[in-house]
């Protein structure tokens, strides 16, 4: 039996609800746990580096994240100084609150699980800080910059009901294959630069 779940995609209701927290007595339920470990192997398998849980349909407050080398492989390693990404150790953030660290923004193409085959331009919180509990119910409290701050930022939006096409440019949006037929390699300000504005 596969232990992937499927993931849901932009439009479907569960991704716009405000999931709800957990409990921490739920933690040690057989079942959440098993939900915690059928979410990593579906990221790994899609291949992703987050993944919330209203995005396989269950509308409380936990995501997976892990950015490890075989995620970076299709980087250069200027493209990930660039983006500030660094290996992400496996773990899973519950009932997290996040919060920018001062005020600086970066702005960088993403894509999102549950908007397959597009990418985008989403400004988001250089630096920031979170505090979740970890799987076992345990608090813990992290400051994160560049890619994994982004990574962060992504995910406690789908908590919250909120998708990276909110936040984005929209001009930007390609599809993955356009994306690099057309705009590889490319900032989103240069990108910007090759659309006219009236
Ligand atoms: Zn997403």
């Amino acid at each position: 039996m596969s232990n992937l779940l499927e993931i849901v995609q932009v439009g479907d209701p569960v991704l716009r609800r405000r999931a709800r927290a957990l409990d921490p007595a739920e933690l040690a339920s057989p079942a959440l746990q098993t939900l915690i470990e059928q979410m990593r192997e579906t990221m790994r398998a899609a291949p992703g580096v987050g993944l919330a849980a209203p995005q396989v349909g269950v509308g409380v407050q936990l995501a997976v994240i892990e950015d490890v080398p075989d995620r970076q492989a299709a980087l250069t390693p200027e493209q990930l100084a660039e983006r500030e990404r660094e290996v992400v150790a496996f773990h899973v953030i519950i009932n997290p609150i996040l919060t920018a660290i001062g005020s600086e923004r970066v702005d960088a193409f993403e894509g999102c699980l549950s908007f397959d085959g597009f990418v985008m331009a989403v400004p988001r919180a250089r630096q920031v800080r979170v505090e979740a509990l970890d799987e076992r119910g345990r608090p813990f409290v992290r400051e994160a910059s560049g890619w994994y701050a982004r990574i962060l930022q992504h995910e406690v939006d789908h908590l919250h009901g909120v998708l990276c096409c909110d936040r984005m440019d929209p001009r930007t949006l390609a599809t993955t294959d356009n994306h690099a037929a057309h705009w590889a390699g490319m900032s989103p300000d240069q990108v910007r630069a090759t659309i006219p504005v009236d």
